[in-house]
């Protein structure tokens, strides 16, 4: 449990299971990012997910900070307002 400590916070928005994810690290492999990945009952997994390829067309180029088959919201969605 010591990686979560003061390291991450789950990113997700939305939860369709009880597993959570924090981001440790993105400055590993291009288009991979180290994912620490927990639930209530589950000791820590340090795993690495491929980004989130999902890309805005409302805000210019901005594209996802989460991994490919994530739950919930990308993470540029959050600022958007259903226009
Ligand atoms: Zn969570
Ligand atoms: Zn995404």
């Amino acid at each position: 449990m010591d990686y979560v400590d003061g390291a991450s916070r789950c990113q997700l928005s939305t939860h369709d299971d009880n597993e959570h994810y924090g981001l440790l690290d993105d400055t590993g492999e291009r288009g991979t990012a180290l994912w620490l990945r927990w639930s209530g009952t589950v000791d820590v997994e340090l795993v690495v997910l491929a980004d989130c390829q999902a890309v805005s067309r409302r805000v210019d180029g901005e594209g996802c900070c989460l991994f490919t088959g994530h739950a919930g919201q990308h993470t540029w969605e959050d600022t958007l307002e259903d226009a």
